[in-house]
């Protein structure tokens, strides 16, 4: 039975001799030495063993019992006996061009699955914060196909000279597909033009954006275009906040703040409130006409999006726009002509259950990671980061 190799088994390295281990300073200094193996010459391919002369070599390692680790590896320089070709030896946990293990370069990559920055993965594994972009750099993600639903939207990203970037997901599988470096779409078109099996694409979600819209229309001609819901929800209460916030400026003081007060009672679903805030929504209601036909028209809207079918919907939405059109509330007027123009789109949302809820959830993730990342402004690191934290 072999003897167990125990300095392999707690370093984790393969095929060293410890020599020797120093603390100091909260650092240990580990001594290592490979060991010794017949090398073929790289010239001539003559096999050899013969040592010429050796270096020392300073490598970083990760923390090894909470404490900044660094290897010393006296590296073999070999010669060979035939051509005289002087090499070094190979070692196997030794990334090119870096004076650090492959795994603390594998732990660094790991660490930036997180949200945090650059400078605080750093701090963690005692490297620069250039040097961890540098390990980082070797990622990069890359999309060659495309899936059944996607969603694009754009949100602020303020990368590579560009305030607006688009992200592209799959809904339906809560993943990232690609974040694009603007939202002008004759890039976007371009970008969608590289995919060879366009056609796979059935459904696209989108918020109500004229220029994304007919972007699908050429892009996806067989697909089916889902207006985001939430989206589509929140036209109709910016409009009834638009008019509150009109008829309240025409209020004195006190009433002016209780109204303001009290907003996200007026915001509420019928259904969910209490009797006090019932009294409270009466007696506001009774100041102002057009707070009223805003009131009842929002409340109108939420039993729409409560439809089970297309053909439910579709007559809901008939109604709901003949009433707001009714009404002399501009807002209202502004969210029917909206309405109208995106119908099948709407009530596609009746009949496919896709949104842009994951989508959102990204865009909050990325605010997130720009916070804690002064300025992620590389593009092309931008875009890597946010695929390596969403994978
Ligand atoms: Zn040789």
């Amino acid at each position: 039975m072999p003897y167990p190799n125990y300095t392999e088994e707690l370093l984790g390295l393969k095929d060293i001799s410890l020599k020797y281990v120093k603390r100091c300073d909260n650092k240990l200094y580990i001594h290592i030495e490979m060991h010794k193996r017949i090398h073929t010459c790289p010239r001539c391919g003559e096999r050899t063993s013969k040592v010429h002369d050796y270096r020392k070599q300073r490598i970083k390692d990760i923390p090894l019992f909470g404490e900044i680790t660094v290897i010393y590896l006296r590296k073999r320089r070999h010669i060979c006996p035939k051509c005289g070709k002087r090499f070094y030896e190979t070692v196997s946990f030794l990334p090119r061009y870096y004076r650090i293990t492959n795994r603390l370069a594998a732990y660094v990559i790991q660490s930036l699955k997180e949200v945090g920055s650059m400078k605080s993965v750093s701090k963690l594994v005692h490297l620069s914060p250039p040097t961890v972009a540098r390990i980082f750099d070797h990622v990069e993600y890359s999309n060659t196909s495309l899936p059944r639903v996607i969603s694009i939207d754009e949100f602020r990203g303020n990368a590579g000279g560009e305030k607006f970037q688009c992200s592209v997901t799959d809904p339906e599988h809560r993943k990232v597909i690609d974040i694009l470096p603007n939202r002008k779409t004759e890039d976007i078109a371009r970008y969608f033009l590289g995919y060879k099996d366009r056609k796979v694409v059935q459904h696209v979600v989108m918020d109500m954006s004229e220029p994304f819209r007919s972007l699908a229309k050429s892009l996806f001609p067989r697909a089916k275009i889902i207006a985001d819901r939430y989206h589509v929800v929140r036209q109709v209460i910016w409009a009834f906040e638009n008019v509150r916030k009109a008829e309240q400026v025409k209020f004195y003081d006190s009433r002016r703040k209780y109204f303001k007060r009290n907003r996200r009672v007026l915001l509420k679903r019928p259904e969910n409130l209490t009797e006090e805030e019932t009294d409270q929504i009466a007696s506001m209601l009774k100041i102002s006409e057009k707070l009223r036909q805003a009131y009842f028209l929002k409340n109108e809207f939420h039993k729409l999006m409560e439809c089970k079918s297309r053909e439910e919907a579709r007559k809901q939405l008939g109604i709901w726009n003949m009433m707001a059109a009714g009404y002399n509330l501009p807002e209202f007027q502004a969210c029917t002509k909206t309405f109208i123009n995106w119908s099948e789109e709407i009530l596609n949302s009746f009949e496919y259950h896709f949104s842009n809820g994951y989508t959102e959830g990204v865009h909050n993730k990325i605010k997130v990671m720009k916070r804690n990342a002064f300025g992620i402004r590389d593009f092309k690191r931008f875009r890597n980061r946010i695929l390596h934290v969403m994978s």
